[in-house]
Order: C-alpha cells, then sequence, then structure tokens
C-alpha cells in the first residue's frame, strides 16, 4: 500500500527505519517463548521515542498526544505490539499534568534518558472490575507516610518498569458526597516496593502480554509520592485514560493497516480455481470494507489526540476513537485470517498472533460496551444505566 503523505511522515520513516530491525521472527519468538522484546524496547527508548511527551526542558521531545500516538500505530504497523511500551506514554501524560515541579524534576529527566521507566498503572480490581469508583485498595495517611493495602489485577509490565501509578481510595466510600471523591494517585516506586509490602503474581494470558495480580500488604508509600491533591485522583486518572484512550486507537489503526496490507498481497497472489482469490468479490468486499472503516477510525483518532493537545476536553472523541478503531482492526484482522485460509493459522504468518493482540481491544482497557454507556449517557443525555 502507497503510504498517504501526513504531516508525519519524516517521523515515521524514522520509526519505519527502527522498527524494521526488528522483524517478523522477533516478534514471533518473543510470543512463542512468552518473554518481554527488551531488545526492541531499549532501542525505542534509546532513539527518544518512549520520551516523546517529556517537555524539552527535562530532556524529553516535548512533543504532543498526536506524535505520541503516531509512535504506537507504527510499531502495531510494523508488525510489532505497542502494549509492551505503551504504558509509558500515558501515565507520562498523568505525571505531565498534575504532578508537582519537585516530581517532575525528580523523575522526568531519569526517564527521558531511559534511566528510569514509567510503565505500569495500577486502578483495575479483582472484585469491583469496571466499577471503579468502588475500588477497595486504600491508602492511609500515617505521619509521613501512607500505608497501602489491597489488591489489583492486571496489572501491566511491572517487572520491566521502575515506577508505577496507583489508585486508592484515601477517604472511606461512606464519607464522600459523591463515589468519584476520595480516591488519590501515587507514584510507586517499584524497587522498593516489591517484596516489602507488594507481591507481584505474573497471569499467563493470550497474548504475550506481561500483566499481574497484585497485593498490598501495609506497603508504605513516602507522602511526597502523593501525586496532585488527596482525594483528586480519579480525576488525575480519567484524564490519563483518554490519553490512553487515543493512544490504543493509534495501535488499532496500525494493526488495521498492518492486516489489510498483508491480506491485500496474499490474495492478489494467492491463485485457486486458476484465478488470484482477491479476484473474487467475496473476497475483496470485506478487506475493502474493513480499510473504509480502519481510514474512519483514523479521522477520530486524529480528533481526539488534536483536542488533547490543545487542552480541550476529549472524552467523547477518544471514547470513539477507541471503539471504531477497536471494531476496524478487529474487522481487519477476521478478513485477513478468513482470506490466507489454513495458513492464517500457521504462526508463521503472524496473522494468528496480530489477531489474538488486536482482539484484547474489545475489552481493554476498557470494553467496547461501556464505551457505547458513556456515548449514551454523557453524549445523548439518556437515562444512566448503572
Ligand atoms: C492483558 C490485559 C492487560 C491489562 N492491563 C491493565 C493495566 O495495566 N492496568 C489496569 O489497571 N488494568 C489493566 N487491565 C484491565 C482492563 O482494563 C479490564 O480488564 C477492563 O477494564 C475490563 O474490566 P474487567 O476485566 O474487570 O471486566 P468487568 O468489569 O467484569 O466486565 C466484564 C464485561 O462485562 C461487560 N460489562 C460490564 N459492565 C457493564 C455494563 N454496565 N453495561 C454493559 N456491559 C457491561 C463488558 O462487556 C465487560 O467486558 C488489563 C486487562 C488485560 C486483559
Amino acid at each position: 500500500m502507497i503510504p498517504k503523505p501526513d504531516s508525519h511522515q519524516e517521523m515515521r520513516e524514522a520509526l519505519r527505519a527502527l522498527c524494521a530491525e526488528f522483524p517478523a521472527e522477533y516478534h514471533r519468538k518473543h510470543d512463542a517463548a512468552a518473554s518481554y522484546p527488551v531488545e526492541f524496547i531499549d532501542a525505542l527508548t534509546k532513539a527518544g521515542w518512549l520520551a516523546a511527551m517529556i517537555p524539552e526542558d527535562y530532556g524529553g521531545s516535548g512533543l504532543g498526544l498526536t506524535e505520541a500516538s503516531v509512535v504506537m500505530e507504527e510499531i502495531n504497523r510494523s508488525g510489532g505490539n505497542a502494549g509492551h511500551c505503551h504504558g509509558q506514554m500515558y501515565n507520562m501524560s498523568t505525571l505531565l499534568k498534575h504532578g508537582s515541579k519537585a516530581q517532575k524534576d525528580l523523575y522526568l529527566p531519569r526517564i527521558a534518558s531511559g534511566d528510569l521507566r514509567l510503565q505500569s498503572m495500577a486502578v483495575t480490581e479483582p472484585t469491583t472490575g469496571t466499577d471503579t469508583t468502588k475500588l477497595k485498595t486504600t491508602a492511609v495517611r500515617k505521619g509521613d507516610r501512607y500505608v497501602v493495602n489491597g489488591q489489583k489485577v492486571w496489572i501491566s509490565r511491572v517487572q520491566h518498569s521502575d515506577l508505577m501509578i496507583l489508585l486508592a481510595r484515601t477517604t472511606p466510600l461512606a464519607e464522600v458526597k459523591r463515589k468519584s471523591e476520595g480516591l488519590s494517585v501515587f507514584l510507586v516506586n517499584l524497587r522498593d516496593a516489591i517484596g516489602n509490602g507488594m507481591t507481584v503474581t505474573p497471569i499467563r494470558n493470550m497474548v504475550n502480554h506481561e500483566t499481574n495480580e497484585l497485593f498490598f500488604d501495609n506497603l508504605e508509600i513516602p507522602a511526597e509520592n502523593l501525586v496532585g491533591e488527596e482525594g483528586k485522583g480519579f480525576r488525575y486518572i480519567l484524564d490519563g485514560l483518554n490519553a490512553e484512550r487515543t493512544l490504543i486507537a493509534a495501535e488499532c489503526i496500525g494493526d488495521g493497516y498492518w492486516f489489510i496490507d498483508k491480506v491485500s498481497s496474499y490474495t492478489r497472489e494467492r491463485i485457486v480455481f486458476d484465478r488470484p482469490i482477491g479476484q473474487n468479490q467475496g473476497v475483496q468486499f470485506p478487506i475493502a470494507r474493513a480499510y473504509v472503516n480502519v481510514e474512519a477510525a483514523n479521522l477520530m483518532r486524529f480528533e481526539a489526540a488534536r483536542k488533547f493537545d490543545a487542552g480541550e476536553d476529549c472524552g467523547a472523541e477518544a471514547n470513539m476513537a477507541k471503539l471504531l478503531a477497536a471494531d476496524a482492526s478487529w474487522e481487519a484482522a477476521n478478513a485477513c485470517i478468513q482470506f490466507h485460509g489454513g495458513f492464517g493459522f500457521a504462526a508463521e504468518y503472524d496473522v494468528e498472533r496480530k489477531f489474538r493482540e488486536t482482539r484484547l481491544y474489545q475489552v481493554a482497557p476498557i470494553s467496547t460496551n461501556l464505551i457505547l454507556s458513556y456515548v449514551a449517557e454523557h453524549i445523548l443525555g439518556l437515562p444512566r444505566s448503572f
């Protein structure tokens, strides 16, 4: 497919050159071994891509969410999986927007240089799931520390991060006027925490996505690691979630283009009944429809990123971009596996790996149903359903 000119072409070319050093066999090998692609993530870090959103004063590139989303898209478009590193981008936006000057001075230059990684965010809990404000992990102030108790699940990249953003309840639910109040965000130094009140148990899962169950048993966090004001953490996390949804939309767009390129070239070449299978409209139309939907989702992704970068409320666009892009990449994935016939199931074609990877985004970081209920309630003014 001929790449369309856009204002990020130079950046895309540099990313494509880097990603080309890590071909399909590299990602396939890590998928089979369920191992973390350390060399790939190190190369992205060294080239400065994972510090894209850190201001220049702190040693980063000072780019916006738009550019960060191009980094994620290109990783997935190359056949890789940005799920190994996207945490750094959206966690960064929480620290940048709500961290104190002291926190930014302490952490940002070291994150920009690659000495520290901010890859993890701990929100989800096993018993409360999507009902975030009911989460049960507590952080109780004791002098100059907070003491944390509770449990989290599906917390990714903990083994490849130095810092983690943690959402915990600091005021009991029964004592707040609104359930979104009384939650606070902390920066947890993982090197200090693991083995000293925090236990990490990996969860083997369908994709090669390093993710874990966490247990907190009187974990102590210095009070200066509170991000922003105590009790306002839910709002800070929501800001970060809009960045996360936009970035993941871009990853799905990258996946969508990968599937369409792959299936287009395969169906042009594969001869069955004495002609290329791509000559049949029954084959062409699902691929063409998926392409149309990826292109449309891409427009919404850029609109969400533009609004985020302009400091405007982008909740609606970020949610819609995530839904449209996740659906489009899943549609493209289905066309791709279908028209590869049996070969779609062979690991060496990479289709089944990417198929598994893109399926995640129907559920995480927010399910399609919850986006639809957000649109119904917050945009269309329909009654709240839960
Ligand atoms: C590989 C992986 C990595 C992850 N990484 C992280 C991470 O790093 N940090 C983190 O905090 N979390 C992480 N998550 C968690 C992820 O965000 C949650 O799985 C997701 O938000 C869904 O929550 P849940 O699993 O508790 O599902 P539940 O809340 O139990 O919901 C299950 C399903 O029920 C449906 N549903 C629920 N409520 C409603 C409703 N009101 N209306 C209609 N349908 C509804 C939805 O379809 C939903 O998919 C990860 C998950 C996975 C699988």
